[in-house]
């Protein structure tokens, strides 16, 4: 239930998965911009291919097969059942 309370809550703060892979944050000035955006249109820095969803992922365990989120102690993903790896 962890992985659907913790989807739940980015949710609540707009930044579900889908609205995460298009979303960047300019590393500049913060603004958030559409993904498919290459420059900030506030201070014109030069914005990264990495989405939200990117810079996320690579801070939570994610599903190798289907990208969703991941309790740090699960063995099974709660999305497709994939058995998990965990080191
Ligand atoms: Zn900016
Ligand atoms: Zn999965």
């Amino acid at each position: 239930m962890t992985q659907k309370t913790r989807l739940k809550n980015l949710e609540d703060f707009g930044y579900g998965p889908n609205v995460m892979r298009n979303t960047k944050v300019c590393a500049k000035c913060g603004q958030v911009i559409k993904a498919s955006a290459s420059f900030c249109p506030d201070c014109g820095e030069r914005l990264s291919s990495e989405t939200l969803f990117d810079r996320y992922k690579r801070q939570h365990p994610c599903c190798p097969e289907c990208d969703t989120v991941l309790a740090p102690d699960s063995l099974y993903c709660p999305h497709c059942g994939i058995k998990l790896k965990i080191k």
